[in-house]
């Protein structure tokens, strides 16, 4: 069977997508592997409708919703490679079934580059953050440490004041100059240039001098690229962000490749669930388009 689309990633983007192409009655393939990006954190902030609600119980309400059009197939699973041209695509999965598709969607997110300090993985989406406008409101103006990951820290340091009173951990990631050094001060940041050791009880930070030092929470800038290959398997174009990668798109958020599109993290900064979902309207909508025009 030969469906109008597949949806690669069945997460916020690509079930907002489907949602548009669904209601047009129209036959919708997704495979979804389940690794949401956010399945780090149990709580699941700024989504109108939703604030504080598991980003679980989010994806899965939606995706009941979604199983109620008898015109979409589900299969849990993982999109090994893409192949074809428009109106006659190939997914190929990991267990090595073919399915055709007149378009494509990847809707695939992105993984988290995270700096490499021990105990830092495991306090990921817990009491370590990327986003201050997911994750900054919780920590009630208190102590926050600000962890470089390179020159784009320098931003983190000079926003997350809005959500408390910041020590900015330069662990060596970059070089502040005199000027960084008076702003940050004039923002009332507190600027640590001794190296991390590591992280310690809910978000402590031991450094290499032995001290100790304890925050509310931890921020880091974390580098992104799409979380799976499938779209550079179809040759589609990878473009720099100031946050790592992502997948090439126009306004219409078609991807370098003619008829295969691309929605949420992966083809889009700045990144959260409410950006995802409405990117991805907008490429369902498209993408149901160009199967009319
Ligand atoms: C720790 C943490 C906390 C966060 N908290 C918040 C918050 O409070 N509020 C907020 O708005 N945002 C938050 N975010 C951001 C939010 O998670 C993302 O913006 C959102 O998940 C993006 O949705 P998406 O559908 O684009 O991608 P994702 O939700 O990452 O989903 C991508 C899906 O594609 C699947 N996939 C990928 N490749 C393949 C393949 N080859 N085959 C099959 N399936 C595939 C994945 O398994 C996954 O299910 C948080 C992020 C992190 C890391």
């Amino acid at each position: 069977m030969q469906h109008d689309a597949i949806i690669v990633g069945g997460s916020y983007a690509g079930m907002a997508a489907a949602l548009q192409i669904l209601r047009a009655r129209r036959s919708v393939l997704i495979i979804d592997a389940g690794l949401r990006r956010n399945r780090f954190a149990s709580h699941s902030f700024g989504f109108l409708g939703q604030d504080g609600a598991d980003p679980a119980r989010i994806a899965k309400a939606a995706s009941e919703q979604l199983k109620a059009y008898p015109t979409l197939t589900w299969i849990e699973g993982t999109a090994e490679r893409a192949s074809g041209v428009k109106d006659a695509f190939v997914v190929t999965t990991t267990d090595g079934r073919r399915h055709e598709g007149r378009r494509l969607l990847f809707a695939i997110g992105v993984v988290d580059e995270l700096p490499a300090i021990e105990g830092l993985a495991e306090r990921w989406g817990k009491s370590v953050f990327h986003c201050p406008y997911c994750h900054g409101y919780e920590l009630d103006r208190g102590r926050i440490g600000v962890i470089a990951t390179g020159p784009a820290s320098l931003h983190h340091a000079q926003l997350i004041p809005e959500w408390g009173e910041v020590t900015f951990l330069v662990n060596g990631a970059l070089t502040l100059e005199r000027a960084a050094h008076e702003d940050l001060a004039a923002r009332g940041v507190a600027v640590e240039e001794t190296p991390i050791a590591r992280l310690d009880g809910h978000s402590d930070v031991l450094l290499a001098d032995g001290r100790r030092l304890s925050f509310a929470g931890l921020f880091t800038a974390t580098r992104n690229a799409p979380a799976t290959p499938i779209a550079t398997s179809l040759d589609c174009e990878i473009e720099e962000t100031p946050f790592g990668t992502q997948i090439r798109t126009d306004s219409m958020k078609e991807t370098s490749i003619p008829g295969a599109f691309a929605c949420g993290d992966a083809s889009r900064v700045p990144h959260s669930v409410s950006l995802a979902v409405g990117d991805g309207a907008w490429a369902g909508a498209t993408l149901h388009r160009s199967l009319v025009f």
